[in-house]
């Protein structure tokens, strides 16, 4: 395998035909990283171009990275493997992106028809962030100081108790008071 280089050049590497693959900081990533708990870590990339029938150049690989998500229970960190395939097909503007046929997912390069690896990979990342990480194991949570689904919904209508509903004999008190 290759070395894929940082910025770099698809129709090009499209003609060698070779595997890239490289490790990316995660910090690299400033969006992506923005919604983990820390931007610790690297991203792996691997990845090949090849011209499909139309001179379209495409890039067809896979991801991963190991982050440090927020679980949604117990707000402590969870790590999480993020891994997914991808197939980007690159053009020279945002025109040609909206040209593309909706099944193709299109990356745009810049004028002089190079890509930085963070642009080629970053909006695949975002896409593949959990909406609502959790622990797998509630027991987790728990440790973490969550006191579980049946507690919270408990706790709940016990203070809808106290502040909704009033005592009506309250009322009467207020009346019956002697002057
Ligand atoms: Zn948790």
């Amino acid at each position: 395998m290759v070395k894929l280089p940082v910025r770099f050049n698809p129709a090009k590497l499209a003609e060698e035909g070779a595997t890239y693959e490289s490790v990316i900081p995660l910090r690299q990533f400033a969006r992506f990283s923005d919604s983990l708990e820390s931007s610790d870590g690297e991203v792996r990339v691997q990845t090949r171009f090849e011209r499909d029938g139309n001179g379209r150049i495409a890039a067809q690989g896979q991801f991963s990275v190991d982050c440090q998500l927020a679980c949604q229970r117990c707000l402590q960190a969870l790590s999480q493997t993020i891994e997914s395939a991808f197939t980007l097909t690159f053009v020279a503007d945002e025109k040609a992106a909206e040209a593309l046929p909706d099944e193709y997912d299109p990356v745009i390069l810049d004028e002089n028809g190079n890509i930085h690896v963070v642009d080629l990979l970053e909006d695949e990342m975002v896409l593949r962030l959990p909406v609502a990480p959790k622990h797998a194991d509630e027991a987790v949570c728990r440790s973490f100081g969550y006191p579980g689904e049946a507690a919270l919904t408990e706790a709940d209508s016990t203070q809808t108790g106290q502040s909704g509903r009033k005592n009506p004999f309250d009322v009467l008190k207020d009346f019956s008071k002697p002057d």
